[in-house]
């Protein structure tokens, strides 16, 4: 894996404002099939989302989380693979270049709870996005920020990993879920 100019996160002293935790939407509730919108400008406000996404996604736990995830329309990623949790990634209006490969892998989601599922998924990735200062970078990524990446920008284009499955589980998932949380789903 290849990182080129990602912010250091953990000392930018913009981000280390009080930080809120956000409700993540549940499967199927339709807001999670929207198309989110690309950051104009990545000032304050964005900034400020970013470290909320942060402090939920840790919460959770999970290792990835996108903005149409906590029912906001921008093109917005958080992302952090490592054991620790020391190396967070923000990816603002993130784009794949180029994928290659093939890999199968068992992926959940914070938005599909208790469910986990093989995908297939680009082996690697380039993604270019924008960083918290604004600036272009890219990322060559492989194994497990590759299957991320690719599974947080499908949350932007309003799509879930069970998309993926069979018509069956998809049916079998839905019907779980929606009788588990009933009130997320009315
Ligand atoms: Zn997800």
């Amino acid at each position: 894996m290849t990182f080129v100019g990602t912010p250091d996160f953990a000392c930018n002293p913009l981000i280390q404002q009080a930080m809120a935790i956000l409700p993540i939407l549940i499967h199927p509730d339709p807001r999670l099939q929207r198309q989110a919108q690309p950051v104009a400008q990545v000032d304050e406000g964005i900034r400020r989302l970013v470290a909320d996404m942060a402090e939920t996604m840790y919460a959770a736990p999970g290792v990835g989380l996108a903005a149409t995830q906590v029912d906001v329309l921008r093109q917005v990623v958080v992302i952090d693979v490592s054991e620790d949790k020391s190396k967070l990634q923000a990816f603002i209006n993130p784009q794949i270049l180029e994928a290659e490969g093939e890999c199968e892998g068992e992926e959940g989601c914070l938005s599909v709870p208790g469910v986990y599922d093989n995908v297939l998924r680009a082996e690697r990735v380039r993604v270019r996005a924008l960083g918290l200062d604004g600036e272009a970078f890219e990322v060559e990524a492989e194994g497990m920020l590759a299957v991320c990446l690719q599974h947080e920008i499908d949350h932007l284009q309003g799509k879930l990993f069970v998309d993926y499955l069979s018509r069956l589980k998809r049916e079998r998932i839905r019907t779980k879920l929606a009788k588990q949380h009933p009130r997320l789903t009315a």
